[in-house]
């Protein structure tokens, strides 16, 4: 897990930060009182960023980021001074923001910050504008974010850039450019990507609002006008890669079970037609399979609901970690479960899920009192009947089968 360093001598407030962080961000806190306790914890072990107060029993004013500033850890200042001449001076440093602890809301916003260096790991930026000096400008600013960023001279230039590097979520774009201009790049960006997961900002020198929404309806989320101010780029963009963020975590809960995290039925409906069509025109193999745990009313009347909901997760990961990566395992409904195999035959398919019937009856569950393991049935087919639907009805009559032999089996049907 990710640890964040957390350097604050008032205790309430290092406690305070310390839960926000661990159960809003879920990530590991290390909670130093001092400087030194902290330069310890660095030789020790490896943070992303840190949070830091500036005045310690052992630090003052630019200590605290003049010694951790060797180190590469991206920090933010969270602190309770309001000298100008300080700010300044912290932000020369690898600082990603200078935050005032004078409201309740600002240990929030240095918890955005903090997610949004967990979120942009690995993501990159590209700024778009033919003059190399305003491209340099922007890409100066956009140095204290930590993400990678790609330059363009031109809107060819750019379209090119990002069909090559998946890894681009946003681009920054000037509005005035010889041959293709801003708008036009947006628009010719926003046909291949959608406005849920890659941000534009447009930027252009002209107070013309005609500039500004020509840039919005054409597809950018964001208008920033020139000169820039570095402050207000950050947070433009720290709140739009939040905001692409949040679409996807949105989308990815519409397509998921809460408790086992696996997908859920409408997902396995939707991916799996597409297997089952793919198998039927390339005559491939594919496999269905139902599995459904055994007498598991009986955990739950023995051992209490949360046992059974333990043994469902259980269960998930036994499932996911024995099939390939491309295979659909989802949950079906309470205490069933649905595996799709792609491009697999019925007996290597059997050999894959008798493996799964061995290591699910080998689950040991323990809570403080209790222990109990269980067994599961599985029914399944490789017989294109038709639909994904009907193939699910029917590895499900081998299902019933299994039950009805004695359970702790699989049935091919
Ligand atoms: P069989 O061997 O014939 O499959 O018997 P069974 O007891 O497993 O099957 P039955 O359909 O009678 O009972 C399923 C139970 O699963 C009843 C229901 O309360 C429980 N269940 C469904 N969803 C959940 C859940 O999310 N959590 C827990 N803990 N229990 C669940
Ligand atoms: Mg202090
Ligand atoms: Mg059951």
């Amino acid at each position: 897990m990710k640890k964040v360093l957390v350097i604050e001598d008032n205790r309430t407030i290092l406690k305070l930060e310390q839960t926000k962080i661990e159960s809003e961000l879920h990530l590991e806190v290390t909670p130093c009182e001092t400087l030194a306790a902290a330069l310890a914890a660095i030789e020790k072990e490896t943070f992303f960023c840190a949070l830091v107060d500036l005045t310690l029993p052992d630090a003052k004013d630019l200590e605290v980021v003049q010694a951790l500033d060797k180190y590469d850890i991206p920090m933010i200042v969270f602190t309770g001074s309001i000298d100008k001449k300080l700010r300044e001076d912290v932000l020369k440093f690898n600082v990603m923001d200078y935050i005032l602890k004078d409201n309740p809301s600002s240990l929030d916003y240095a918890l955005r910050i903090i997610r949004f260096l967990d979120n942009s790991e690995g993501c990159s930026l590209l700024v778009v504008d033919d003059s190399a000096t305003s491209r340099m400008g922007l890409v100066m600013s956009l140095e204290r974010l930590h993400m990678n960023v790609y330059q363009a001279s031109n809107g060819d230039e750019a379209l090119d850039i990002i069909k090559n590097h998946d890894d681009i979520m946003m681009m920054i774009t000037d509005n005035f450019m010889p041959g293709m201009d801003g708008d036009e790049l947006v628009r010719k960006v926003r046909a291949k990507k959608s406005i849920n997961d890659f941000g534009i900002i447009g930027v252009s020198g002209s107070s013309d609002h005609e500039i500004t929404l020509g840039f919005l309806k054409s597809g950018a989320n964001d208008f920033i006008q020139k000169p820039i101010y570095p402050e207000e780029l950050f947070t433009r963009v720290v709140s739009n890669i939040e905001m692409i963020h949040n679409i996807k975590i949105a989308k990815e809960s519409a397509t998921r079970d809460y408790l086992t995290q696996l997908h859920n039925r409408m997902y396995l409906f939707e991916l799996g037609d597409k297997y089952y069509e793919n198998a039927k025109r390339r005559h491939l193999n594919l496999v269905v399979a139902m599995l459904d745990i055994d007498h598991f009313k009986k955990i739950n009347d023995r051992y209490g609901h949360h046992a059974g909901d333990v043994a469902l997760k259980e269960v998930a990961q036994v499932l996911l970690d024995n099939v390939r990566g491309t295979d659909v395992v989802a949950r079906y409904g309470g205490e069933e479960f649905c595996i799709v195999l792609s491009n697999t035959s019925l007996a290597d398919g059997l050999k894959v899920l008798d493996k799964i019937r061995v290591k699910i009856s080998e689950i040991k569950i323990k809570l403080k009192t209790i222990e109990f393991s269980f067994t599961m049935s599985i029914g399944a087919t490789d017989k294109l009947v038709g639909s994904l639907d009907k193939m699910i009805d029917h590895a499900d009559k081998g299902l019933y089968q299994a039950k009805d032999e004695g359970r702790d089996r699989v049935v091919a049907i």
